[in-house]
């Protein structure tokens, strides 16, 4: 079988991994600029369980031991992860903790006295429950993508860089290869797009909609004023930001307000890689409310990435009805790498069996003709101002 993966990011280079470990002998991925130049050369690389979306917290859960195995090789350090909540969403954070943990998933309801036991700078005076996965933490997003890619070479795919795919070409309804920008056409019994947002034109012109949007989210860099001891990442769903340890002494700050979605979408070839100034204003004081016993706290730098987001901020991994061999796997809205090494998984799972191995993912779930129909994937218990904590 011949399989063309086109995107070099984590997602396709997984999909290669994961192909080439399953026997599938002709694994070409086709990449338009360098491997880890989209999304995920700006991931946070946070890892942890916590979805609203059950099939996805099982992802994450099986992705697990992947970054356990792997540790310092893609920078993972496994602090703990943990998701603060106010009064508002106590009972959505026992609804999904009681999931989580009906899945197999470590995780605890703590209460914010034992938060602050964690991390002895935090203020938690709004903060009324949290829930804490010991096996959490973050790693490195392009180190992972990178290994991904090793591994699949070393199984026998190969890989082109600056080779920017035109159009995926079908005979009838099926597919039978791609042609890239120049004309060469390369032949393919399966055709993989994990191309990101860009996704979104190749089906475009085979009339395919994938509605999906570029949404660009900004972070900090702060500078604690002091060292910082192994800290676990925090998602604080009170003050709608996430943080975690950057080094010794600063700590990266990530929005997770997305109330501007509108206003935040962009065209992902050309946008703005710093925070606006009324952005670091808002972050800090953030920042500030929640830690406010840093000595000596400072921005040291600033950038911005951009997310693949589909209507209910949940990918698309399926094949796509009516062109026989295309697959699509794409439209993370910046939650893809945690769950990178399952989806690999279940994209050799589609080629190969035709259908989900794992009952606790159900491949039904990320197929794209849910738009259409009106049945978006979203959390049975979401959280109040933070639906898309997913
Ligand atoms: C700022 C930020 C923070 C994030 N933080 C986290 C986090 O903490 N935890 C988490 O789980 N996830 C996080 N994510 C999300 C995660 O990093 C992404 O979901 C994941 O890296 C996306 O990988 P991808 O391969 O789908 O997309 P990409 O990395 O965007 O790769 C797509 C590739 O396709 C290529 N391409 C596009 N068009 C073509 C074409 N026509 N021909 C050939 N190649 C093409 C692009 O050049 C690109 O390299 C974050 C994302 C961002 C942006």
């Amino acid at each position: 079988m011949r399989v063309v993966v086109v995107g070099g990011g984590l997602i396709g280079l997984s999909i290669a991994r994961a192909l080439t470990a399953r026997g599938v002998g002709e694994v070409l991925v086709l990449e338009r600029s360098s491997l880890v130049s989209g999304g995920t050369g700006k991931s946070s690389g946070i890892v942890r369980a916590h979805y609203g979306v059950p099939s996805i917290a099982a992802m994450a859960l099986r992705s697990l031991p992947v970054f356990e195995e792997l540790g310092a090789e893609v920078g993972f350090r496994q602090v703990g992860y943990a998701v603060l909540v106010g009064d508002e969403n106590a009972e959505p954070l026992k609804a999904n903790t009681a999931m989580h943990q009906s899945l197999g998933i470590e995780v605890d309801l703590i209460d914010p006295a034992e938060l602050q036991a964690m991390w002895p700078m935090l203020n938690v005076d709004d903060v009324a429950l949290a829930s804490y996965e010991a096996r959490g933490g973050f790693a490195d997003a392009t180190q992972l993508a990178l290994h991904f890619g090793r591994v699949a070479r070393d199984g026998g795919a190969r890989i082109r860089q600056n080779t920017p795919v035109a159009r995926v070409v079908t005979t009838g309804e099926r597919v039978t290869g791609v042609e890239l920008e120049g004309g060469e056409v390369v032949e393919a019994d399966v055709v993989v797009v994990a191309s990101g947002w860009w996704s979104a034109t190749l089906l475009a012109d085979l009339g395919i909609d994938f509605p999906v949007e570029a949404y660009r989210s900004e972070l900090l860099v702060v500078d604690a004023g002091e060292p910082l001891p192994d800290l676990p990442v925090i998602s604080d769903l009170v003050s709608l930001q996430y943080c975690r340890v950057e080094g010794a002494g600063q700590f990266l700050v990530g929005n997770s307000d997305h109330a501007d979605f509108r206003e935040g979408l962009v065209d992902p070839d050309d946008y703005s890689n710093i925070a606006a100034p009324a952005s670091v204003e808002k972050y800090a004081e953030k920042v500030l409310h929640r830690f406010p016993g840093f000595p000596d706290p400072s921005v040291t730098h600033t950038y911005a990435g951009v997310y693949d987001v589909p209507p209910d901020w949940n990918p698309v991994i399926a094949p796509v009805a009516g062109v026989e061999g295309l697959v699509l796997a794409a439209g993370f809205a910046g939650h893809g790498f945690k769950i990178s090494p399952a989806v690999g998984d279940l994209v050799a799972d589609l080629v190969l069996e035709g259908d989900s191995t794992d009952p606790d993912v159900p491949a039904a779930d990320f197929r794209l003709e849910r738009f259409a129909e009106g049945r978006p994937l979203v959390s049975a218990h979401p959280y109040v101002g933070a639906g898309e904590m997913r």
